[in-house]
């Protein structure tokens, strides 16, 4: 079979079995395998309750494996390097996310690729089009580096119009 691509995120915010974050994403890519690209680690404020800043970065895997056996390889990497089912919400010893597939689109019980979030994430969309800025996003046809930008732009200040002021 031939091999697809896959683009990983990689996060931790909690030190595991290799030590504090840095070094859990390290090691998590090592034993991931078939890495043909890995973006610099960045040092991410913390999503949602969780006080930790988080380590992130995206690699480009290349693989045999099928959407859901990667997402069951990863599971059990997470499970190795300390991630615990029940972790409070926003601990994470690490957190390895499918976000894009050679393939294109994928879609089954626990399984959505691209991952349904990853537009709205810098975290995510900074370290991925470090990588594979031409990938595009099979959902809205953009690529990671026009996601990126849009992320980045300066929003325009919203003008408010006075009630009443209509015609
Ligand atoms: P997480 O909070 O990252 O551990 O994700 C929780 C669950 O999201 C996983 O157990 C998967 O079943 C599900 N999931 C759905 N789509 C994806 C994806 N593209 N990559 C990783 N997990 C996914």
């Amino acid at each position: 079979m031939v091999a697809s691509t896959y683009l990983i995120a990689l996060g931790s915010n909690r030190p595991g079995k290799a030590g504090p974050p840095r070094a859990q994403l390290a090691a998590a890519l090592t034993r991931i395998g078939g890495v043909v690209a890995a973006s610099r680690i960045r040092d991410t404020p913390p999503v949602g309750p969780s006080i930790r800043r988080f380590a992130n970065m995206a690699a480009l895997v290349k693989s045999d494996a099928s959407p859901p056996e990667m997402l069951r390889r990863l599971k059990q990497i997470e499970r190795e390097f300390g991630r615990r089912r029940g972790q409070r919400w926003g601990a994470r010893s690490l957190d390895l996310d499918i976000i894009l597939w050679s393939g294109g689109t994928w879609a089954s019980p626990g399984l959505i690729v691209p991952h349904p979030a990853f537009r709205e994430r810098d975290f995510v969309i900074g370290p991925a089009s470090e990588i594979a800025a031409d990938w595009r996003d099979p959902i809205s046809t953009l690529s990671l580096r026009q996601l990126h930008a849009r992320l980045t732009r300066p929003r325009p200040a919203l003008r408010c119009v006075p009630l009443g002021a209509g015609p």
